[in-house]
């Protein structure tokens, strides 16, 4: 059985790897180390209520072992993706606006259906799990944390996507590191300078995400009064830390070139139309971003940017 586990194991790592993704698997048991150490950073109050509901009960619900009460261990992935840049019409004039790397949904699928071919023809199974992917990344040794609180991995920098996924597969070597900040991060306060909000603390490992833009621009609502409209600089989400990370050194000019929308669909969306209401090619073009989950926040994102370009 270990030689067999050490074996697939093997073949998991070398799949990934062929696919240019990197991974780790770690026991189940530390679902539950998550849990307390999430419960730990809100109990000691620098974990937000929100985020606290959102990112840890609801996730750990869904990834209830009791489920699937075969599963042993799980799997943390990092997909590698590019900045997108989308165009939009809009007034007489074009606007190209950035998407984050992590947006994109799309290699989520691509991901499992590799995991899933390569354990299924050994016999054993794997389901989608919804963690907290950062902290997992990091304490299954993955990634590191940098002060922004984005997590980091040698070579592919913040320019990647994760997912987890809960298997049967036992966790053949099972490590279990503390959290860990990047090296660089020792003389850096790149990204301390330029959040906009103040969200990066020194001397505080957490930051404080209830000022993070990507909080804000993630969630429906107005935006508070205190965030001003020159701050925001993407489509959704915040690349000010991460452009001037210098472990991002070698990806900052990574961006694929992505929809073009034009001022007919601009208009629409401005307007909040719902999918029912967009034509058939714009859906297209939102799906092929992954943005027809955050369509709700789409007009009040783009009203933000634009309105901020115009008036420069
Ligand atoms: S910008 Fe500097 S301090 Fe901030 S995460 Fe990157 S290396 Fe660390
Ligand atoms: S994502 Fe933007 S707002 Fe959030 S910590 Fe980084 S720079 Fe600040």
């Amino acid at each position: 059985m270990t030689t067999n586990v050490s074996e697939i194991t093997r073949l998991v790592y070398s799949g990934l790897e062929q696919n240019g993704y990197r991974g780790r698997i770690v026991s189940i048991k530390h679902i539950a180390d998550l849990k307390e150490e999430i419960e730990a950073h809100y109990n000691g109050g620098v974990l937000d209520k929100a985020l606290y509901r959102e990112y840890s009960l609801a996730s750990f619900e869904s990834a209830a072992p009791e489920d699937f009460p075969a599963a042993k261990s799980l799997i943390i992935i990092a997909a590698p993706q590019p900045q997108y840049r989308v165009k939009f019409n809009y007034g007489g004039r074009l606007f190209h606006l950035i998407i984050p790397p992590t947006y994109s949904h799309h290699t989520d699928e691509t991901v499992g259906n590799l995991l899933s071919d390569i354990l299924k023809a050994k016999g054993f199974h794997l389901r989608p799990a919804f963690l907290p992917f950062k902290l997992l990344a990091v304490h299954s040794g993955l990634a590191k944390y940098g002060k922004n609180n984005i997590s980091y991995i040698g070579g592919l920098g913040s320019f990647y996507r994760l997912r987890a996924f809960l298997t049967d597969l036992p966790a053949f070597e099972d490590s279990w590191h503390g959290l860990q900040l990047l090296e660089q991060c020792n003389q850096c306060k790149a990204c301390i300078n330029k959040c906009p909000t103040g969200a990066i603390v020194e001397h505080r490992f957490l930051i404080q995400a209830e000022k993070c833009l990507t909080f804000h621009n993630e969630r429906k609502g107005e935006f508070p009064d205190w965030i001003e409209p020159f701050w925001h600089n993407c489509l959704i989400g915040c690349m000010r830390c991460q452009s001037v990370c210098p472990a991002n050194k070698r990806l900052f000019s990574w961006f694929e070139e992505k929809e073009s929308f034009t001022e007919e669909e601009t208009g629409l969306i401005l307007k909040g139309a719902s999918p029912y209401q967009l034509p058939r090619v714009t859906i297209g073009k939102l799906y092929r971003l992954s943005l027809l989950d955050d369509i709700n926040v789409l007009p009040r994102n783009l009203n933000a940017l634009l309105g901020q370009c115009e008036s420069r």
